[in-house]
């Protein structure tokens, strides 16, 4: 897309990232892989998924990651639960998971009831079938740039730089969110070498917050407030990743809601030089990173 500034001056040619085409390629040599794994006399690797109760996003989230694995050709595992599981019990899966040869990795979809700690849940699991790259000694192996299971939307959002041969070294960017799932882990990524980029990690007690992202070369917004991200907040030429999705009302769909990004996206797409839409950018590369972190625990633990 080509976009004129407001003086009818400056042409600045947008490329919309397509996430969702980045992940089939991923999911096509992913799947290479596992076919010739299985013509090695391997079995195809094995993820389980741990789900706890029926909330509909979660149920969403782990019906995808089946539907994932089947795509690739892994073997996927559903273990439910209960609302009223107790953390005990839930405690004995995952060490049972853990001891499992048959198993390579799995997943525990949070969020868990109140009455779970989902702290003491992701510590019990063993860190070399947690594929989602929370345990601290994955998240530690992260920081020290040792080669770990990544927290998955980081992971996909790195890879989806290096795909579109996005710039980052010297650049200035600026993450708009410090979650342990998304911007903690991102900031580290971003700036680790071989990535290269100054990174600034922005959250609600940033002050000027509209300065800090307007001088951003690559501006990252994980923050889950919709269309918060505004032209004015954006730099000419500027690449902004869009993070985030929150579900709105939206009665003229089938399920009611749809979902927005953080980014004011017709505003913010005719000012940069790449961006990512909400849905079709971020997400999908998220759901693939799973997928590579479980292929890399099946070469690795077997
Ligand atoms: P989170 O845990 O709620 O963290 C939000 C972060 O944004 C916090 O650090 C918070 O700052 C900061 N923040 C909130 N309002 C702000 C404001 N007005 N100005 C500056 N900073 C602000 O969220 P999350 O789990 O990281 O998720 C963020 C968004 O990404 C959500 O929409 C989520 O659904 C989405 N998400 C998408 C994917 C995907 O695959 N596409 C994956 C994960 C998450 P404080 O720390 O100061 O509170």
């Amino acid at each position: 897309m080509l976009a004129q500034d407001d003086n009818s001056k400056i042409l600045i040619k947008m490329i919309l990232i397509d996430g969702k085409k980045t992940a089939e390629d991923i999911k096509g040599e992913i799947a290479e892989q596992v076919k010739q794994m299985v013509a090695d006399g391997k079995r195809a690797p094995h993820l389980a998924a741990v789900l706890v109760g029926h909330d509909g996003g979660s149920e969403t989230y782990v019906a995808f990651k089946i539907k994932d694995c089947e795509e690739v050709g892994f073997r996927s595992s559903l273990v439910r639960f209960e609302d009223n599981v107790t953390e005990d019990e839930l405690i004995a899966k995952v060490h049972e998971l853990n001891n499992d040869p048959d198993l390579d990795g799995f997943i525990v979809q949070l969020p868990l009831p109140k009455h779970i700690s989902e702290k003491r849940i992701i510590e019990a699991i063993d860190p070399r079938k947690d594929v989602d790259g929370f345990h601290p000694v994955n998240v530690g192996r992260l920081v020290l740039g040792i080669p770990t299971f990544l927290s998955a939307t980081p992971y996909g959002i790195v890879e989806l730089l290096k795909r579109y041969r996005i710039p980052t070294s010297g650049k200035n960017c600026v993450i708009v969110g410090r979650s342990n799932i998304v911007g903690r882990p991102l900031s580290i990524l971003m700036s680790q070498k071989g990535v290269n980029a100054t990174v600034t990690v922005a959250h609600s007690q940033t002050k000027d917050l509209e300065k800090v992202c307007a001088e951003a070369d690559i501006l990252i917004a994980a923050l889950g407030s919709p269309e918060f991200i505004t032209a004015n907040m954006v730099k000419e030429g500027a690449v902004v990743i869009d993070v985030g999705t929150t579900r709105v009302n939206a009665p003229e769909t089938k399920s009611g809601w749809r979902l927005k990004g953080d980014v004011k996206f017709d505003e913010v797409a005719p000012k940069c030089s790449y961006i990512t839409p909400v849905p079709g950018g971020v997400g999908p590369m998220t759901r693939v990173s799973l997928l590579l972190n479980t292929l890399l625990a099946a070469k690795i633990n077997r």
